[in-house]
């Protein structure tokens, strides 16, 4: 009897041909470092790929932290590219520090490519990496995977949910998503469109919210601008408000309290400016005047009460 091949995921030649595969070489389970593989028909799909950061306790001087791609660079030749869901740092911050091994093209909705390339000309490579640009909702095919985008909600621009239909059936890849009826940018999820596929039928479905399974339901943005407009209308020096720098509907939120407050909005950190800029680049904010430089907000006379 001669020894059984190895398995070998994905490859036509091993196993059942028109399987199809997802294998999680980061991001399952955990919370950063994203990085989900598609294999189908012997070609293979990166769905995000991320970084988590080193915490002082258990990794001492780390920075970045990204999954082991060593299974899809032996399957290189065969890698189409990487479908972006949102521009999180733990979906597309790995893009830069391994491109240069994966040298596969992207593609992302507008915000995302735009914070993506931002990134990529910091580190060098954005004459290199092809970047196609998707509209939200959009529909398109990479090899044997026919792709369409749903929107969701989450706390940064443009979070999609990645339909993924092969011949061997669907599976629908969320991203990261929470239910929000009033996010403050962009449209609400776009449930029936998930109706739709749901009535189509899905496979499998790969879920990322974080805290999903304890009970209860997470604020609306919406709710959150009341709250802020209260509070922060309950002072008269200077405010400080940390957030993450992409989640751009907080920007907005803030520019909209310090209006009602007549109040000027400085921004304080690289990151943020460069969300800001991929923001406005890319249509949003529009109605937000300028944020200051933290040397204009230095010279900003202090209000006497
Ligand atoms: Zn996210």
């Amino acid at each position: 009897m001669s020894p059984a091949a190895p398995y070998n995921p994905g490859d036509a030649t091993s196993g059942d041909p028109d399987a199809l595969f997802f294998v999680p070489l980061g991001g399952a389970g955990e919370i950063g470092m994203n990085l989900n593989l598609y294999g189908y028909r012997g070609q293979w799909l990166i769905v995000d790929c991320g970084v988590t950061f080193g915490d002082e306790e258990h990794q001492p001087g780390v920075d970045v932290i990204m999954a082991d791609p060593a299974f899809i660079l032996e399957r290189r030749d065969r890698l189409l590219g990487i479908v972006a869901t949102h521009a999180h740092e733990d979906h597309i911050g790995a893009i830069p520090y391994l491109w240069p091994q994966l040298e596969c093209p992207v593609w992302a909705t507008p915000f995302t490519a735009a914070v993506l390339r931002a990134k990529l000309v910091e580190s060098g490579l954005a004459d290199r990496v092809r970047i196609t640009t998707v509209p939200m909702s959009g529909r398109f095919q990479i090899g044997p995977f026919d792709l369409e985008l749903i929107t969701l909600t989450h706390s940064i621009p443009e979070p999609n949910a990645v339909v993924i239909r092969t011949g061997a059936g669907t599976v629908l890849h969320t991203g990261d998503w929470k239910l929000d009826p009033e996010p403050m940018i962009g449209s609400p999820t776009d449930e029936e469109r998930l109706r739709q596929v749901g009535d189509e039928g899905v496979l499998a479905s790969v879920c990322d919210s974080t805290n999903a399974l304890k009970p209860g339901a997470s604020g609306s943005e919406g709710e959150l601008r009341h709250s802020l407009t209260e509070l922060i209308g309950r002072y008269d020096g200077r405010v400080a408000v940390a957030c993450f720098a992409s989640n751009v509907a907080r920007l907005q939120t803030i520019a909209q309290v310090a209006r009602e407050h007549d109040r000027d909005v400085a921004l304080v950190g690289r990151s943020l400016w460069r969300i800001e800029k991929a923001a406005r680049d890319t249509g949003y904010l529009g109605d937000v005047p300028r944020f200051l430089t933290e040397d204009e907000a230095s010279r900003l006379k202090k209000a006497t009460s």
